[in-house]
């Protein structure tokens, strides 16, 4: 280990920036996380620089540095992008006593700065001895993902509880009251935002007074593909105590769950054995009563043909908390794949999502509306609903050749589109048998061709198979 990794007071002390230019400016807002007192010299700031300057944030003189500029100074960042003038620049201010880093010069710096995971006041510093920044650059982006944006929320009341925490008999069972609070009954504490007192009732349970209160979280899966979960989806997962999840919630996602979490598949399928929604409901309340954290965990988003409103009216009759955490719903997966927007100026400033058919049968729409040239919709449960679907448009005027694009499995693996007409629909979706879940997206062809989907973008313009029909 070349370079000793400490943490620097800098509270009230001052940290000196010589240059104007990006680098200065990148290395000034990670000064400005600081309580340091800032000052720049640079002859031609940026105007990011001078605007930190009107509002005070930092001192800055117009000039390039000179003697004495870095009199008591902790730090100084010589950062002018310039190699003669940093040079200058960083013997100036180790004449005056502070620690020197050049931008991009490892061997005349003092000290390096590390890649910086911040979740005040806990801070991650990741270095490595300036070999690898890249490397450096995704252990970051990997921790970022895995601390809770608002760990430091929850690490704060924890400084002033530590003593009353002390009531837990060391060891083992402070472990564990400090971990349930970080990572799992914290996070959701706040995203439900209640109150201060989470700390108190959280330690009475570990002392074993007091029921544990259980939750409901109402979870979008999205479409499939794990890396389409949000982020607040994961950290749901992470903490579950039970998952009862959708037939359509692929094993790779159910993966994430907590590994003592209890999965439950709950599956609803239109034609098959199914969950009645009363059991379903049953399940959740009773899970919630036993004081466990509960993820229903949908795919698509759960307020999209999803029964959201059922389950979270009976979980308000039964007196329980619940969350809802939005997800990928699979028009748009669908759209993505095609490459395509689902609204677009000139063209359809709405978008429908409607259901190909309901609890009654095949589903009524406003058909009218959904014939005219330009309009977009998102067919959901249509596969059967193919002819009859074509039926009702052409009835209402639609175009014959009005394109439409069956998107099977978007956004997970086997994914493919049937791009065909209205005209052709049910012939070519007779054909094409899809036995995955399938959108229809009425109104929009593919963009790219066929297998171009994930290819990265390119610089000439992408051939389309079929561009859209109408206007
Ligand atoms: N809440 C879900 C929809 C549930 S209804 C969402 O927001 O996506 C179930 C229907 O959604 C399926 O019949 C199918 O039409 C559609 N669907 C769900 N996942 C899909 C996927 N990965 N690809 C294509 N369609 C999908």
């Amino acid at each position: 280990m070349q370079h000793f990794p400490v943490f620097l007071d800098l509270a009230g002390r001052r940290a000196v920036v010589a240059g104007g230019g990006a680098a200065a400016l990148a290395k000034l807002r990670l000064l400005l996380k600081t309580e340091a007192r800032v000052t720049v010299f640079a002859s031609a700031p940026l105007p990011e620089i001078a605007a930190l300057a009107a509002a005070g944030r930092v001192a800055l003189h117009r000039r390039r540095p000179g003697p004495g500029d870095a009199l008591c100074a902790v730090l100084a960042y010589c950062a002018a992008e310039d190699a003669a003038e940093d040079a200058r620049a960083a013997a100036l201010a180790r004449a005056d006593g502070a620690l020197v880093n050049i931008v991009d010069n490892l061997a005349d710096s003092a000290f390096i700065t590390p890649a910086i995971v911040d979740r005040d006041p806990v801070i991650v510093a990741i270095g490595t001895e300036g070999a690898a920044p890249v490397l450096a650059r995704a252990i970051k982006a990997d921790i970022e993902a895995r601390l809770p944006a608002r760990l430091g929320v929850l690490a704060r009341p924890g400084k002033a509880f530590r003593a009353r925490a002390a009531t837990l008999p060391p060891g083992r069972a402070r472990r564990e009251f400090w971990a349930d609070w970080y990572f799992r009954h914290g996070p959701a504490v706040l995203d439900r935002g209640a109150g201060a007192d989470a700390l108190e009732a959280l330690l009475r349970r570990h002392l074993g007074h007091g029921a544990a209160q259980g939750h409901v979280l109402l979870v979008g899966a999205g479409p499939g593909d794990p890396e389409l979960l949000t982020l607040k989806a994961r950290r749901a997962l992470d903490r579950a105590d039970v998952v009862i999840h959708d037939r359509l919630v692929p094993p790779a996602i159910l993966d994430l769950a907590r590994r003592e979490a209890r999965i439950v598949a709950a599956g609803k399928q239109g034609f098959g054995p199914s969950w009645r929604q009363k059991d379903i409901n049953a399940l959740m309340v009773a899970e919630a009563r036993k004081g466990a954290q509960v993820v229903r965990l949908k795919s698509g988003d759960p307020g999209v043909f999803g029964r959201l409103d059922e389950e979270t009216a009976a979980l308000d009759a039964a007196g329980i908390g619940w969350g809802v955490v939005p997800g990928v719903t699979a028009a748009s997966a669908a759209a993505a794949r095609l490459g395509r927007s689902l609204t677009r100026r000139g063209r359809n400033a709405e978008l429908r999502l409607i259901t190909g058919h309901d609890m009654a049968g095949f589903a009524e729409q406003d058909w009218r509306a959904l014939a005219r040239p330009g309009a977009v919709a998102a067919v959901y449960m249509a596969k059967r609903a193919a002819r009859f679907l074509q039926g009702r448009l052409i009835m209402h005027g639609a175009e014959p050749e009005t394109p439409v694009t069956v998107v099977e499995n978007a956004g997970r693996p086997g994914a493919r589109e049937i791009a065909t007409t209205l005209a052709a629909l049910p012939a070519r979706l007779a054909a094409a048998r899809p036995a995955g879940p399938a959108v229809m997206l009425l109104g929009l062809a593919p963009r790219r061709r066929a297998g171009a989907a994930t290819a990265a973008p390119r610089a000439s313009a992408p051939a389309p198979a079929r561009e859209e029909a109408r206007p």
